[in-house]
């Protein structure tokens, strides 16, 4: 292997350990405590474990961190009170929906109803917009800390070419556009790859970055890639692994051992973009109730 290891588990911990001083500095000077809401709806197993760590996340930031679990068979109009009680609620900056909802209630109307200026994770459309155009937003937190990655594996980005792999909502079609954007930090020449491109590896070989972010193990391989790319892995896939207490391990979408022997740094699965996800969460919490004052 001759990649560096981007560790997105210490640059989270760093991360964290600004933003939780800039909690503390916002109760000193103002007496504000940045305040999160978590909306759960049933128990699925996965999102159950996703809401326990990002309160654990605000915990130790010194937020106020407020879980709301709601049954599986809540209706779609009992979302939507919680979440226009929390739009209301001062003592709360940010709102979070863990998705996916259950069948029968519509993500898009649930998302659509938080306040934009209580959306950190920036999934609705007026931040989509805003970050579309450059204006200040909440940039959605799996891309913002893809960014962060980037930037801390020492790539300047600008003027060269990224490929992102994957075009859903949250993951590649935002990581797509700050690449894209123009100004510091950004202004690549961008390649968007899905499901409906012919052939991939002929846009990886040419990239000086690969974000893949597909959900399916093996899609990036060592020989789809230019010798000294920085890759991005943004997959969290399980596979079985009898030799596991669990039954199986985690793996990201890039095989691991093929792109490190030709890339010049890489993010492992886990401890690379998971840890900063939750922390651009804790960021846009604490951007949030700076705005509020
Ligand atoms: P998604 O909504 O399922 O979207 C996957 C995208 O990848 C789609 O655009 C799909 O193309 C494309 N795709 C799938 N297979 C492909 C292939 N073989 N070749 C090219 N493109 C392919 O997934 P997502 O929500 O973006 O998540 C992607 C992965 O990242 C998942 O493993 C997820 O668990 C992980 N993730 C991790 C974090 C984190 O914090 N670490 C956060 C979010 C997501 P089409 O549009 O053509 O179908």
């Amino acid at each position: 292997m001759s990649a560096r290891i981007i560790d997105g588990k210490r640059l989270a911990a760093e991360t964290r350990a600004e933003i939780a001083a800039g909690v503390a500095s916002l109760k000193a000077e103002k007496g504000v405590t940045p305040g999160l809401a978590v909306i759960l709806v049933g128990d699925d197993p996965a999102s159950v474990s996703y809401v326990t760590a990002k309160e654990k996340a605000c915990r130790e930031a010194g937020m106020l961190s407020r879980e709301i679990r709601m049954p599986a068979d809540a209706s779609e109009n009992e979302v939507l009170e919680q979440v226009r009680a929390l739009n209301a609620d001062p003592a709360i900056h940010g709102i979070l929906v863990q998705l996916p909802l259950p069948r029968g209630i519509s993500e898009k109307k649930v998302i659509d109803a938080i306040a934009p200026e209580k959306d950190v994770d920036g999934f609705t459309p007026v931040n989509v917009g805003r970050m579309l155009i450059g204006d200040d937003c909440f940039l959605p937190c799996t891309p913002h800390g893809i960014m962060k990655l980037i930037e801390i594996a020492g790539m300047d980005v600008s003027g060269k070419h990224a490929v992102v792999i994957g075009r859903s909502n949250i993951v590649g079609k935002p990581v797509a556009v700050l690449l894209s954007r123009k100004g510091k930090g950004a202004n690549a020449t961008v390649t968007l790859c899905h499901t409906g491109t012919p052939d991939i590896a002929a846009h990886t070989r040419t990239a000086d970055v690969v974000v893949v972010a597909a959900g399916r193990p093996g899609t990036l391989t060592g020989d789809m890639l230019k010798p000294g790319a920085v890759v991005i892995d943004v997959g969290v896939n399980r596979v079985p692994d009898a030799s596991r207490p669990r039954g199986y391990r985690l793996c990201g979408d890039a095989d691991f051992d093929s792109c490190a022997a030709v890339a010049a740094a890489i993010t492992p699965v886990p401890g690379g973009v998971g840890p900063m996800t939750i922390t651009m969460l804790l960021w846009n919490t604490l951007k949030a109730a700076r705005s509020a004052i």
